[in-house]
């Protein structure tokens, strides 16, 4: 029989967090009405992680896990999750306990009340560092301004979805999978819930910078054509520039032909501008061009090397193309 509830977490190097996780999550499967499957995501971690997943899967047998063979990042790793879960509802939340799994009844009662999506947004972040804060803030904003659909701001994964809303993002191809537009996208009936970002509860932040900032240019250059748009309007420009430029060269020809402006500088600077100019508009062009490249060579999303809690993960693995480890790993 299938689970009522489905939770899935992604899990890095969060040799610390998983017990206290466990713990916590717990006490909330035990209140919960129906029967619960915790899925764990092991997104290549190296730490003891994998072990110990391992060790609460021995010992409570609503935990579950998939081992993905390598790091393939925090994305594709719910995805995975999201690809195996079972349940009718079912809940996406981070392993460092900053998503306080005290929310998820809360979340029940509006799926309950008929909601499909219910996201958690977030009010305040504490002891996080200002440029996060800073960048995280006005990244939501940009996006909210070029995205085709309205990605709601200050919101992550943390999600309850219904099983209609998950076997639809299973079935998107793509493999750029930016979870919470491509879960704005959908549509249905959505609704947030607010909270309070707690801090870590141990280890450290394992989106780097530069994981952050792949993850925001994904999100724009998935949900936005504008950038695209961007060198017509700077090609637009410049025209306009060089139009007027023209007109005062003629006229520093004739009425001033002493002008400061009209020398080495002036072309200097020019075309280095112009250069500027098409190197970003080639540089955009290529975001676009090489995601098209990673889709069409059509890989699968992530490779699988230690299954177990699932019956039928087999059938899941062939269905959603993915591999299958070898029969040793298997339960
Ligand atoms: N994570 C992952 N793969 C990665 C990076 C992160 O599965 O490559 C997981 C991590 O273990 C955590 C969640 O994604 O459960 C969020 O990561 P983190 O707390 O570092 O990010 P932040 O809270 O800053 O968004
Ligand atoms: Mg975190």
């Amino acid at each position: 029989m299938s689970p009522q509830y489905s939770l899935v977490v992604p899990i890095y190097n969060e040799e610390d967090n998983i017990l206290e996780l466990h713990r916590r999550l717990r006490s909330v499967m035990d209140s919960l009405d129906g029967e619960t499957e915790l899925i764990l995501i092991d997104d290549g971690s190296r730490d003891r992680s994998l072990l110990l997943m391992r060790e609460l899967h021995e010992q409570d047998s609503r935990v579950s896990y998939l081992s993905l063979a390598r790091n393939f990042g925090h994305q594709v790793a719910v995805t995975a999750g999201l690809n195996f879960a079972r349940g009718e509802a079912i809940v996406v939340l981070d392993a460092d306990l900053q998503d306080p799994p005290e929310l998820i009844p809360e979340m029940i009662a509006l799926w309950r009340h008929g909601y499909q999506v219910v996201y958690a947004q977030r009010t305040q972040r504490q002891k996080e560092r200002w440029l996060k804060r800073v960048t995280a803030y006005s990244f939501y904003r940009v996006l909210r301004h070029l995205a085709d659909v309205e990605i709601p701001t200050d919101t992550g994964d943390f999600c309850l979805m219904d099983r209609r809303i998950v076997d639809l993002l299973n079935a998107m191809p793509e493999r750029n999978r930016y979870i919470r537009g491509l879960r704005a996208w959908v549509g249905f009936q959505q609704t947030a819930i607010q909270y309070i970002r707690d801090p870590r509860y141990a280890g450290e932040v394992k989106y780097t910078f530069s994981k952050s900032l792949a993850l925001a240019i994904n999100s724009l250059v998935s949900f936005s054509r504008v950038p695209l748009r961007l060198s017509t309007y700077l090609g637009l420009g410049a025209a306009a520039i060089a139009l007027l430029m023209a007109v005062l060269v003629v006229y520093w020809r004739f009425f001033a032909p002493h002008s400061p402006l009209t020398g080495y500088a002036t072309i200097t600077v020019v075309v280095f501008f112009l250069g500027a100019v098409q190197l970003i508009s080639i540089g955009i062009l290529g975001e676009y061009i090489g995601r098209i490249y990673e889709e069409i060579k059509g890989r699968p999303l992530y490779t699988l090397s230690e299954v177990a809690g699932f019956q039928d993960h087999r059938e899941i693995a062939r269905n959603s193309r993915r591999s299958i480890p070898k029969e040793e790993n298997l339960e």
